[in-house]
């Protein structure tokens, strides 16, 4: 009779029940854990930033003066506040050097944790 299931390495089970470290139970239980970690933004995907960060840090006295600061049009700062939109890396760059700071100074590490695979403009 078979008292116990025979575990090889490689499964999740063998890192978290018999404490197996080994570099292949290790990277399967580091595989394993990736799937119930957070979001960085929490409904963006992981590949935008929240434009309403950007009119935080901006805090100009309207929306008139932080819509020229930025370069943009005054009804995609009323856009901004009022939707939820995600910003692609490559514009939350672009918007950072229009006001003189890098994109970090803005969104903190969640700049450094979004890959820089997406070039297309929000
Ligand atoms: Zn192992």
């Amino acid at each position: 009779m078979k008292t116990k299931t025979q575990r090889q390495c490689g499964e999740v089970s063998k890192y978290r029940f018999e404490g197996c470290r080994c570099a292949v139970c290790t990277a399967a239980y580091t595989e394993y854990r990736k799937k119930y970690r957070p979001p960085v933004n929490p409904g963006f995907g992981v590949d935008k930033l929240p434009a309403k960060t950007l009119l935080d840090f901006v805090d100009a006295i309207d929306d008139k003066t932080i819509a020229d600061a930025l370069g943009i049009h005054l009804s995609r700062v009323r856009k901004w506040r009022t939707q939820n939109i995600g910003l692609h890396k490559f514009s939350a760059d672009k918007y950072a050097n229009r006001i003189g700071v890098h994109p970090s100074a803005i969104w903190g590490n969640d700049w450094y944790r979004i890959p820089f695979r997406d070039l297309e403009k929000d």
